[in-house]
């Protein structure tokens, strides 16, 4: 198959190329670069069966494709929060513009949604019915609310168009090909403690996250779409840490040494998130596999050689 890539070069469209190439597909990858980088692909410019088109998902753009991973949106409150407005146009324009697409050539089209949809969750853990509580005017709101309207989008462009839809609701995911300067907590606290820095843990750390390591985060977007539900469907690890037990960790992994400094909790922080994948498991028949450790084992082993660059 032809498939397009959106969002390619970032950190889990970058995996999720490498799968596709992999396993034989001809890839369009399609980037503004903003929190992507092309050397996240570098094993693939060259090869005849791989495009990377610089451009922007606000404008409209023509290509043919059987399907279209859209994962083009920053991931990081720090960046999705630096051009707040821009933020909202990805999701809203540039999701409008690929559905479009989709529209036009027929094709599958996946949406790379969020657990934010959740917003500060009333329910624990969050199952796909439940509708969230986001606030409309906060800082993550550009993001939150970005996503609520692209997940609308998505699913007015099937019932109004036919256009054959899959929604994914990704919960925080980790692993390699992350920036050093992504903002994230993993790659914030795995950063800091190979530099000998102190870990910014913002709170007092009781607030919890569950933390997907990218192979299986991939692995569940591919079953997605490649079966016959539409969602949206939760994808995420299960497995629930507070961010003081992750800061704890990653410390005894890299740096028993290393300190922890407190500093604010940023406004609108959810106090928890965990998924509820029944669905997942129902229809995709996919669990997470890799545990934290393991994981973190291995983005550790990035970063270090990417600070030794
Ligand atoms: P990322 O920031 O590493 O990657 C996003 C990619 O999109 C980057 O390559 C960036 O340059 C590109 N991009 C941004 N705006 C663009 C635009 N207007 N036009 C073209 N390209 C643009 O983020 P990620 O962690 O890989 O996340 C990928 C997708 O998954 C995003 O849609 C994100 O919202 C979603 N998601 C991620 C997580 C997670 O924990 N990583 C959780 C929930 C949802
Ligand atoms: N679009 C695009 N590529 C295509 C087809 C459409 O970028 O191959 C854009 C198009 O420019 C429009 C958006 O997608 O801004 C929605 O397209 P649709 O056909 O649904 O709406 P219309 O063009 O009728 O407003
Ligand atoms: N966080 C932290 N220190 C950091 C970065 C983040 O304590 O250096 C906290 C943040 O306040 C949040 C959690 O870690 O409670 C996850 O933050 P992240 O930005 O990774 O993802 P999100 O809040 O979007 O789930």
């Amino acid at each position: 198959m032809r498939i397009l890539v959106t969002g390619g070069a970032g950190f889990i469209g970058s995996h999720l190329v490498d799968r596709l190439m992999t396993e034989g597909h001809e890839v369009i990858c399609l980037d503004n670069f903003y929190t992507g980088r092309k050397h996240n692909l570098l094993k693939w410019i060259g090869n005849p069966y791989f495009e990377m088109v610089r451009h922007d998902i606000t404008e409209p753009i023509r290509l043919e494709v059987d399907q279209v991973y859209h994962l083009a949106c920053p991931a990081s409150p720090i960046h999705y929060q630096f051009n707040a407005i821009k933020t909202v146009k990805t999701n809203v324009m540039g999701t409008l513009n690929m559905l479009g697409l989709a529209k036009r050539v027929k094709a599958r089209i996946l949406l790379a949604s969020t657990s934010e949809v959740y917003g500060d969750p009333e329910v624990h853990p969050q199952p796909e019915t439940y509708h969230g509580n986001v606030n409309p005017i906060g800082i993550r709101s550009c993001y939150d609310e970005g996503k609520r309207m692209a997940e609308t989008l998505a699913f007015d462009y099937h019932r109004s168009n036919d256009v054959d839809i899959r929604v994914a609701r990704i919960f925080n995911t980790y692993g390699p090909n992350m920036l050093p300067n992504d903002g994230r907590v993993v790659s914030n606290f795995i950063v800091q403690a190979l530099q000998g820095k102190p870990l910014t843990v913002y709170g007092d750390g009781s607030q919890t996250r569950s933390f997907c390591y990218v192979s299986d985060l991939v692995e569940g977007l591919i079953r997605l779409m490649n079966q016959d539900f539409i969602g949206p469907v939760n994808l995420g690890n299960p497995d629930e840490y507070t961010i003081l037990e992750l800061a704890q960790t990653i410390q005894d992994m890299v740096n028993p040494n290393a300190e922890l400094a407190f500093e604010p909790l940023p406004q609108d922080d959810p106090r928890q998130r965990q998924p509820d994948i029944t669905r997942a498991k129902t229809y995709l028949d996919w669990q997470p596999t890799v545990p934290l450790k393991v994981g973190l084992e291995k983005t550790i082993a990035y970063f270090r050689d990417r600070l030794a660059e």
